[in-house]
C-alpha cells in the first residue's frame, strides 16, 4: 500500500456533506485564486441571479392528482440569453439546478458561446408516467416559464439534459409558440428539437462528439501521455462509460470508431467489464432485447454498479450523473484519465485527489460544452431563418468543379468519380456543425492545457500500485450498496 493509499484509507470523520453548488464555488475559489480580478467582482460572478421554484398539479391517468415541483434557476444575467437544460430526475432540487446553472455560466465562457448559465429541472422520475402525462407536465412547466418571463429566445433558453430530450423540446418549443404566436423568432426559445421543429443536424450527439473530440486532443499530447504510462493516440486506450444516454453512448459510439476499446461499462442496472472489448452496436442490441445490459455475452456482470467505475482501464468517462466520484472511492479509481462526460460527476475533493495522484482529470465545464456550443450554432439559425449551408452548398460544388476541370485540361489527366465526389463535396449543414464543434475543442483544449501548465506544471504520471488496499476498499463499496460480490469478478 503507498503512502497514499494508506492516507485516504486512515478513519477520519467525515465532514459535513457540502452541497453540489458549493462543489462548483470550491472549484471556482481554486481558479479564482490565480486571477487577479477584484475579490468583489469574483463573489459577483459566483452567486446565483435568479431562481424560481414553483409547483402545479399533474392529474394522472388514474384519477389522482400529484402535486410537481418544478426550477429554473438563471446563474449569470451578465450575458444574455441565459442558457441550460432542464432535466427530469427524482435528484432535482434547489441546489442541484443552481450548481448546474453554474457550471452553465463558466462552460459557456470556455468555449466562447455567449450565453449566460441556467437550469431547469423537474422533480419527477419520468420512467414512472405515461407520454401523455410527460406531455401534460411539459406543458404546465412552460407555461409557467413564460408568465414569469423565464424562457424567450432573449431571455433564457433551455435544452435537454437528463431525462429529457427532442419529444420535451418540441412539446416546449410548441407551448411557447402558442402563448406567443406573432413571435418571429419564437422557435429560438429552446434547443435541442427535432429537425423538423427548427433543430439543427448535429445536436442530439453534439455533447458526445465533445467529449470523444476532448478525450483524442488529450491522448494526442505525447508529452502528457508519457508519465501516465501512456502511448500517444486514442487507439488501443482501453475505456470504461458509465451512462448509456444521450452523453455516453454517443461519447462511446465516437471513441469506438476511432480504435479506442470500450471495456466495460456501467448503467441504472448494474456494470459490465469485458477486458477485450465490448462492441457497442452489439451491447446495444442486447439491451434492447432484455431491458438489460447484464448477461451480455463476452462480459462479465460485476457485483455493483460502483465496481464499474473502479475497473482497471487507461480512461473513465463519468456520463450519467453528479457525485459519482468522492472522497470514498476516489482512492479506488484506476483510470489513469478521467473524463467528465455528466456535470459534476468528480467532487472537488475527488478531483484533488486524483490530481495528487497523477491522474489526468478533463473537467465537464470543458468536456461536455460540445451540447451548449451547438445549441448556439441552432440558437443563429432558428433567428436568422436559414439553414446553414443552404446559399452557398451549390456554389462550392460547382466551384470546386471548374477547378478540377481546369487542372484535367491542364494535365491531361482525369479524376476518377470517387475522387470527384469527394473533392467536390460543398459543406452542406452538418459539415458546418461539426467543423464548429471541432475547431471549438481543439482550440479550447490546447488553450486551457496552456493555462494549466502555467500553473501546475505539465501532467503528473504514474499511478501508485497498492492493489491490496483498492480491492478491499473496492469490496467495501459493493456491500455498502447491498450486494456481494460474487467469484466470477475477474481477477486483475
Ligand atoms: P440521459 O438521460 O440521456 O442519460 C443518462 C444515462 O445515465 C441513462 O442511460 C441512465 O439510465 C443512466 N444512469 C442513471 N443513473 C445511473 C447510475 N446511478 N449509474 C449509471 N448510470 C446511470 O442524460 P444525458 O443527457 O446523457 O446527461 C448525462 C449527463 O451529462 C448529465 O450530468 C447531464 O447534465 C450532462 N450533460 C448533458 C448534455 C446533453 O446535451 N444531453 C449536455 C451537457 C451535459
Amino acid at each position: 500500500m503507498t503512502v497514499i493509499d494508506e492516507l485516504v484509507n486512515v478513519k477520519r470523520p467525515l465532514p459535513e456533506p457540502i452541497s453540489f453548488f458549493e462543489q462548483v464555488n470550491r472549484n471556482f475559489d481554486k481558479a479564482a485564486a490565480l486571477t487577479t480580478h477584484h475579490p468583489d467582482l469574483l463573489t459577483l460572478i459566483k452567486n446565483c441571479n435568479s431562481v424560481y421554484h414553483f409547483t402545479f398539479p399533474l392529474q394522472r391517468t388514474d384519477g389522482s392528482i400529484e402535486v410537481i415541483h418544478a426550477w429554473r434557476a438563471e446563474h449569470s444575467h451578465h450575458k444574455l440569453p441565459t442558457k441550460g437544460g432542464i432535466r427530469y430526475s427524482l435528484g432535482v432540487n434547489e441546489d442541484e439546478v443552481v450548481a448546474l446553472a453554474a457550471l452553465m455560466t463558466y462552460k459557456c465562457a470556455v468555449v466562447d458561446v455567449p450565453f449566460g448559465g441556467a437550469k431547469g429541472g423537474i422533480a419527477i422520475d419520468s420512467k414512472k408516467y405515461t407520454p401523455q402525462e410527460l406531455e401534460r407536465i411539459t406543458r404546465r412547466y412552460t407555461y409557467e416559464l413564460v408568465k414569469k418571463n423565464f424562457i424567450g429566445p432573449g431571455t433564457d433558453v433551455p435544452a435537454p439534459d437528463f431525462g429529457t430530450g427532442p419529444r420535451e423540446m418540441a412539446w416546449i418549443v410548441d407551448t411557447y409558440i402558442a402563448l406567443s404566436p406573432d413571435k418571429l423568432e419564437g422557435s429560438a426559445c429552446v434547443t435541442g428539437k427535432p429537425l423538423a421543429q427548427g433543430g439543427i443536424r448535429g445536436r442530439a450527439e453534439a455533447t458526445g462528439r465533445g467529449v470523444a473530440i476532448a478525450t483524442r486532443e488529450a491522448c494526442e499530447v505525447e508529452e502528457d501521455m508519457k508519465p501516465l504510462g501512456l502511448s500517444r493516440g486514442l487507439a488501443g486506450k482501453r475505456i470504461v462509460v458509465q451512462g448509456l444516454g444521450n452523453v455516453g453512448y454517443n461519447a462511446a459510439r465516437l471513441l469506438e470508431d476511432a480504435g479506442a476499446v470500450l471495456v466495460g461499462f456501467v448503467e441504472y442496472e448494474g456494470a459490465i467489464h469485458g477486458p477485450k472489448g465490448i462492441e457497442l452496436a452489439k451491447l446495444w442490441a442486447h439491451r434492447r432485447e432484455t431491458g438489460s445490459m447484464l448477461g451480455f455475452p463476452g462480459a462479465t456482470d460485476l457485483p455493483c454498479r460502483e465496481a464499474g467505475l473502479e475497473l482497471d482501464c487507461d480512461i473513465l468517462v463519468p456520463a450519467a450523473l453528479e457525485n459519482q466520484v468522492t472522497r470514498e472511492n476516489a482512492h479506488r479509481i484506476r483510470a489513469k484519465i478521467v473524463v467528465e462526460g455528466a456535470n459534476g460527476p468528480l467532487t472537488s475533493e475527488a478531483s484533488e485527489m486524483l490530481g495528487k495522484r497523477g491522474v489526468l482529470v478533463l473537467p465537464d465545464h470543458f468536456v461536455n460544452a460540445g451540447g451548449v456550443l451547438v445549441s448556439y450554432f441552432e440558437w443563429l439559425k432558428n433567428l436568422s431563418h436559414v439553414r446553414f449551408g443552404r446559399m452557398e452548398k451549390r456554389f462550392e460544388e460547382q466551384a470546386f468543379r471548374r477547378i478540377l476541370t481546369a487542372i484535367e485540361g491542364a494535365t491531361n489527366k482525369s479524376f476518377g468519380p470517387t475522387e470527384v465526389a469527394a473533392i467536390t463535396h460543398g459543406a452542406d449543414e452538418a459539415d458546418l456543425v461539426n467543423s464548429g464543434l471541432e475547431d471549438t475543442f481543439v482550440s479550447a483544449y490546447h488553450r486551457l492545457r496552456e493555462i494549466r501548465n502555467q500553473h501546475r506544471g505539465p501532467a503528473r504520471g504514474g499511478l501508485p500500485s497498492g492493489r491490496a488496499g483498492r480491492r478491499s476498499g473496492r469490496d467495501r463499496a459493493c456491500r455498502s450498496a447491498g450486494r456481494r460480490r460474487p467469484a466470477s469478478v475477474p481477477r486483475r
